[in-house]
């Protein structure tokens, strides 16, 4: 689904190159933490998968292509099989939840009866029904977080990329994360995420790619974060052990009920909300929750109250090409998927 081979990347005027030789293969439905110290090339990888940049010598496949061959115009179409998830959130400030979400449908044309299914889908898989008509700013971080994962979810992408996607999160909200993130990857979705997060990856005991200036120095199938000289420690030690156990409790629960790796269904929405429902602290940094009496419907399906959609200015956002949006002309297909 995603190989490198012997992929060296060169940035212009640096002495030392930020990948150097890397080789990896990253099946259909894998869960890879990409570790390693800042500087250490995972942002690189990420970049070389979305081919927002490519590799000075050796060769970068995804979903069954050359990414070398791949012809710049078709980067767009290619990019919409890709979700992408970000430390800093990248939500449209002015958009309202459903507009954000619905934006990426909207660009790449469509239909409106689409859009109105699967945007509501999206935000009941990341908890956020109910909250379609918030603006960013009335929400937390740890929403804010899920609001950018259903917009990369939307499209039904066939892999996730996570640059550090709990790094603005406190620790009871980047377990919530994690544990969507977990339930996404059980879901089909193949999830590659850069992290710094030692507990969370000491925890899911995932594939673990350790990056050292730009060389892979570990491949472990079911790994620990390792050497943790390099995290950067702006959260007490006490906290982090606190949101270790947290993360254990999660991802362990999270484990037991995913074991079948079933797709998601209804049931598990269901289960998904009412675990959610039962850790009322999770989300207790909110600086502007919902008032405590407003319950999240539990129905999963069409919404019934009107939702007007704006008129969309690509230019308006930043991150187009990355969701695969700054060209909307003849979509086509990528394929094979491998
Ligand atoms: P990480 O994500 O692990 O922090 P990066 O992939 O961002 O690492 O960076 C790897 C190396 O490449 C670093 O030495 C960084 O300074 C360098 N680098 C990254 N992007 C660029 C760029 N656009 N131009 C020059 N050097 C870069």
């Amino acid at each position: 689904m995603i190989r490198f081979e012997n992929v060296t990347k060169r940035y212009r005027g640096t002495k030392r190159p930020a990948l150097a030789g890397v080789d990896f293969e990253v099946e259909r439905g894998e869960f890879v933490f990409l570790v390693g110290a800042s500087g250490s090339g995972k942002s690189t990888c990420l970049r070389l998968i979305l081919r927002e940049d490519v590799p000075t010598t050796g060769r970068v496949a995804v979903l069954g292509r050359d990414l070398r061959t791949l012809a710049n115009r078709k980067v767009p179409y290619f990019r919409r099989h890709i979700g992408s998830v970000f430390q800093d959130f990248r939500l449209l400030s002015s958009k309202t939840v459903f507009q954000n979400v619905a934006f990426t449908l909207q660009v790449t044309g469509a239909s409106r009866g689409f859009i109105h299914q699967a945007v509501p889908e999206a935000l009941a898989l990341v908890g956020l029904d109910g909250k379609e008509k918030r603006m960013p700013h009335e929400l937390s971080g740890g929403e804010q977080q899920r609001v950018a994962i259903a917009r990369a979810l939307v499209n039904r992408p066939q892999v996730l990329l996570a640059d550090e996607p709990t790094g603005n999160l406190d620790p009871g909200t980047s377990v919530d994360i994690m544990q969507l993130l977990a339930r996404i990857n059980a879901g089909g979705t193949t999830v590659v995420m850069a992290t710094h997060e030692a507990g969370f990856v000491d925890q899911m005991q995932r594939r673990v790619i350790e990056l050292r200036d730009g060389e892979m120095v570990r491949d472990d199938v079911h790994g620990g974060y390792g050497d943790r000289s390099s995290i950067p420690q702006l959260v007490p030690e006490a906290a982090r052990g606190a949101a270790a156990v947290a993360a254990l409790t999660a991802v362990q629960e999270v484990h037991r009920q995913t074991e079948s790796l079933e797709p998601l269904t209804a049931e598990m929405l269901a289960s998904m909300k009412a675990a959610r429902a039962s850790q009322p602290d999770s989300q207790a940094t909110s600086q502007q929750e919902a008032p405590a009496t407003e319950q999240r419907p539990t129905a999963v399906g069409p919404r019934t109250h009107p939702i007007v959609l704006p008129e969309v200015d690509v230019a308006e956002l930043g991150v187009a090409d990355r969701l695969g949006l700054s060209d909307t002309r003849n979509d086509e297909e990528v394929g094979p998927t491998s």
